[in-house]
């Protein structure tokens, strides 16, 4: 018997849903769905300077006005930080954590080594300090956990095979920042792990924080969740929208079109129905397959709204 999916949406409030936010969104719901499973809602405020409650509100009434609905909601990631201590406590527990006292500079400098995508490879470099040298440092440390040499594979239900050496293609991860506060990688991973979420849907620039997350997963005793990593939505220059874009954020959308609009222009580029026309998305979830869905980015011009 298949287990029941548990799916979830992890929108970050700061600031109105755009058309990228509520195509994951859509494909999540669409995911469970079609299978009668249950959907999460988490907010993901660890930055709660770019975050507020009414973002957070405003989140929740545009995926009403979608039709995207939820069974429960789970407490926000500021809320948090008691409980993911305590995963701290473990990972400190395991010998796996040392102080790092690198500054951003020291990080981003031109010796630092980086993959020929720009992406960076912390090389350890605090893992060596001695006692004496982390007693003479005089400002708080962040804290990294030790990954291994080990390459992480998984088959996406979108990009298909991808694999990543935290080692190489990383290096020690920050767990916690110097101010205190948990990154990313930890909150998501004890959130989704605690939720008993089976499946993770989001876009694809997320695709290598699912090895991150594996990691942790494994650490922490955590199944491994399916990862779906849907494509990026683009303008049709190429770049890809993002919340400055505001022609294509809920606010603007919702003055000149229906919800089901949205979900039938979205549907219709992703390649899920063969004619772009209104549909809502309970009517998409009676034919959703995960192998209708298109890899390639996606083109859309704000003007298809105004027609
Ligand atoms: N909070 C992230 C975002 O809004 C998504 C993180 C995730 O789905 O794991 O982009």
């Amino acid at each position: 018997m298949e287990i029941k999916p548990v799916g979830r949406f992890a929108p970050t409030p700061s600031g109105r849903m755009h058309l990228g936010n509520v195509f994951a969104a859509l494909i999540a719901w669409l995911s469970v769905r079609s299978r009668d499973g249950e959907m999460v809602l988490r907010m993901e405020d660890l930055d709660t300077q770019r975050t507020s409650g009414e973002f957070a509100q405003q989140l929740r009434e545009d995926l009403r006005w979608l039709g995207l609905d939820y069974d429960r909601e789970t407490p926000p990631q500021s809320q948090r930080s008691a409980v993911y201590d305590g995963y701290f406590d473990r990972l400190q527990d395991m010998g796996l954590l040392y102080p790092c006292y690198c500054t951003r500079s020291q990080l981003h400098s031109v010796n630092a080594p980086h993959l020929s995508d720009g992406t960076y490879v912390y090389p350890g470099t605090c893992r060596k300090l001695t006692p004496e040298q982390r007693a003479a440092m005089n400002r708080a440390p962040a804290w990294r956990v030790m990954v291994p040499d080990r390459q992480w594979r998984f088959t996406d239900r979108v990009q298909g095979e991808y694999r990543l050496n935290l080692k190489k293609e990383c290096g020690d991860m920050v767990v916690r920042r110097a101010d205190g506060v948990y990154v990313y990688q930890l909150a998501v991973t004890v959130d989704d792990g605690e939720a008993g979420v089976t499946e993770v849907v989001r876009g694809m620039d997320l695709l290598s924080s699912a090895p991150r997350q594996m990691y942790l997963q494994e650490l922490f005793g955590f199944p491994h969740p399916e990862y779906g990593h849907v494509p990026m939505l683009l303008a049709p220059d190429g770049r890809r929208l993002s919340k400055r874009d505001r022609d294509l954020d809920l606010g603007q959308l919702q003055k000149w079109v229906s919800p089901e609009a949205v979900i039938g222009t979205l549907a219709f580029s992703a390649g899920l129905i063969d004619r772009r026309e209104p549909i809502s998305a309970k009517e998409l979830a009676k034919e959703f397959r995960w192998s209708k869905l298109t890899g390639d980015a996606i083109y859309l011009d704000a003007a298809i709204f105004r027609e």
